[in-house]
């Protein structure tokens, strides 16, 4: 029998999706994605989870609930930590409880915990425990699961390529057989903030997209080296230990100090108290550097005008500077 799994297309979707699709693909079942985030799931989400939420935890929920009838299980990891002596926020910690308990008539939920803080030996344990539900010979499952990590290696590489992770994901969903690269980009633009919020086109209102459509080169987090994102955080007079927040702040100062982009735009949820930190050791080093920074802060309220009409002042600025100005600061 095939079982039918349901994988919510948001937060960590965007992280690690072809990763999960290969593993139970290979382990014979059918994965079930929810639709892209819309306004129907964004209010389902609002009503069922708690207000004091940020804005993507929210919108997860919403997906949660367009997938709970449709299928067998849902997947909902619980992720503590990628790296080792690294966490991911609180919020993500807690997010399989949360969804429990928020939400009714729910199908059975893999919570199981993802945690290397320590070892690497917690994710080999994990990942036999999701086999489990498929097949109890062992050796399938890890053969499975080493299959779908060299496809995500494949994956990673497209990212070292220059391919944001919007687009990388879309060819491996099969919405696109090739990915199309801008020409001639004269204008880098470097995109910020946790990839749930950049790459959710509905929540970003598509700011991406319409970077790229005014013919602005997309630099986001992912597609930076992590040997750089490393050595540029180490700088940091004390040690990072959230794992999105080193991804951030590595990627801009590396690309910040060696003056390779003309512009910053930090996408943000209403609420974020990791961003709040974030932000301020971006815009600090963006000030020094001169280097425009602008901050679009998104929550269930924004609306798409305002965004596009600062977004449009944000490329007019960045050309207008390139034409008439030199080295003078743009934040006054
Ligand atoms: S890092 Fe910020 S946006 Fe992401 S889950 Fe935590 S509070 Fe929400």
């Amino acid at each position: 029998m095939s079982y039918k799994i349901g994988i919510p297309r948001a937060l960590l979707y965007y992280e690690y999706y072809p990763l999960w699709k290969e593993f139970f693909t290979e382990l014979g079942a059918e994965i079930v994605l929810s639709s892209n985030t819309n306004k129907s799931i964004l209010n389902a989400g609002v009503s069922s989870c708690v207000d004091e939420a940020c804005l993507p935890v929210k919108v997860f929920h919403g997906h949660v609930e367009e997938l709970k009838n449709k299928v067998d299980y849902l997947f909902i990891p619980k992720f503590i930590s990628v790296y080792k002596k690294e966490y991911l926020c609180p919020k993500l910690l807690g997010l399989p409880e949360m969804v429990i308990n928020s939400i009714d008539n729910l199908p059975p939920v893999i919570d199981v915990e993802i945690n290397l803080l320590k070892s690497d030996d917690n994710l080999h344990k994990s990942v036999i425990e999701i086999g489990k539900i498929f097949t109890s010979d062992n050796k399938k499952i890890k053969l499975a699961f080493d299959k779908a990590i060299s496809r995500f290696n494949e994956y990673r590489k497209l990212l070292a390529n220059g391919v944001i992770p919007i687009e990388a994901i879309k060819v491996y969903n099969k919405y696109v057989n090739s990915i199309t690269t801008l020409k001639n980009s004269k204008y880098k633009i470097l995109v910020l903030g946790h990839s749930y919020n950049l790459y959710d086109e509905f929540l970003s209102m598509k700011l991406i997209e319409k970077l790229q459509k005014e013919n602005m080169k997309v630099i986001t987090p992912d597609i930076v080296d992590i040997g750089k994102i490393n050595h540029y955080i180490s700088k940091l007079p004390k040690r990072m230990f959230w794992s999105f927040g080193r991804k951030i702040v590595g990627a801009s100062s590396y690309l910040i100090e060696e003056k390779a982009v003309d512009g910053i735009i930090y996408i943000s949820s209403f609420g974020c108290g990791l961003d709040s930190v974030l932000i301020d050791l971006v815009s600090r080093k963006a000030k020094k550097y001169k280097v425009p920074f602008t901050l679009v802060t998104i929550d269930e309220h924004s609306g798409e005008a305002g965004v596009n009409t600062r977004l449009e002042a944000f490329i007019d600025m960045i050309i207008w500077r390139d034409r008439n100005e030199d080295y003078i600061s743009t934040h006054g």
